[in-house]
């Protein structure tokens, strides 16, 4: 079993209408339900405005990989806790953000990037093309899949070059952007996933679904010692080494 926590800021849904009704189990519901459809999955969920943020460290302890979903309330997410989760990411858990998630503190400090980009709500139709179909997170897709409505995510989007990339999109007023980037950080592994605007419904679609699913078991941690760093005797005899 993967333990995934599932993290959402959950301030929209407090007081929009149009995310009430596009996720009235919250954003962070829509994504436990896609990911607990596959028995691997062990889900749970959390928002900031839970007890330690909904990221105590008894809960990191058992998460093997963090779904984060942030937008508005990056300014309320204390430092620290950045910190301890960068860490937790380096020494081996896995991390999958999503769409506004691009611009945290968290995803910011793992990149060394802003993770800036241009953006549009204008209802608009994207287009996600695999870009390679031999990727674990492209497995069980089609060539390419549509969703109605998305805010528009444009380049130059400020991410280091990603070490894998798994998917282009395009949008309907006519920009594209990596919508599908793999990093590896110390031991860990990140997913950037761009679809999933609060008034759009779109973690309830298949296709995104599988992406999300597929995507937590890229980055769940592969089970090794963590690595040795610093002064070392030498593995076979030197007549210099002291
Ligand atoms: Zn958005």
């Amino acid at each position: 079993m993967i333990r995934v926590h599932v993290w959402n800021e959950g301030r929209h849904e407090q007081t929009d209408p149009r995310v009430q009704a596009a996720y009235p189990e919250g954003i962070h519901g829509a994504i436990a339900a896609a990911l607990a459809s596959d028995d691997d999955l062990q889900v749970t969920t959390a928002t900031q405005d839970d007890p330690g943020y909904g990221l105590s460290p008894a809960t990191l302890d058992t998460t093997d990989v963090l779904v984060f979903w942030s937008h508005i309330a990056q300014h309320e997410f204390p430092n620290e806790l950045v910190a301890d989760v960068a860490q937790r990411v380096l020494n081996g858990m896995g991390l999958v953000v999503l769409h506004s998630g691009c611009i945290s503190k968290l995803f910011t400090r793992l990149m060394g990037t802003t993770g800036m980009i241009n953006w549009r709500e204008a209802d608009e139709r994207t287009r996600l093309w695999v870009v390679a179909p031999g990727h674990p997170i492209a497995a069980g897709l089609p060539a390419y899949f549509e969703l109605p409505h998305e805010e528009m995510y444009g380049e130059h989007f400020d991410i280091p070059p990603p070490d894998e990339l798994v998917f282009i999109s395009w949008f309907q007023g006519g920009e594209v952007v990596r919508s599908g980037c793999c990093f590896y950080r110390g031991a860990g592994r990140i997913f950037y996933f761009q679809p999933g605007h609060e008034t759009y419904p779109n973690y309830r679609d298949a296709n995104v679904g599988q992406v999300l699913r597929n995507a937590v078991k890229w980055a769940a941690p592969i089970g090794r010692p963590a690595p040795q760093r610093g002064n070392m005797p030498p593995l076979e005899p030197l007549p210099s080494h002291r």
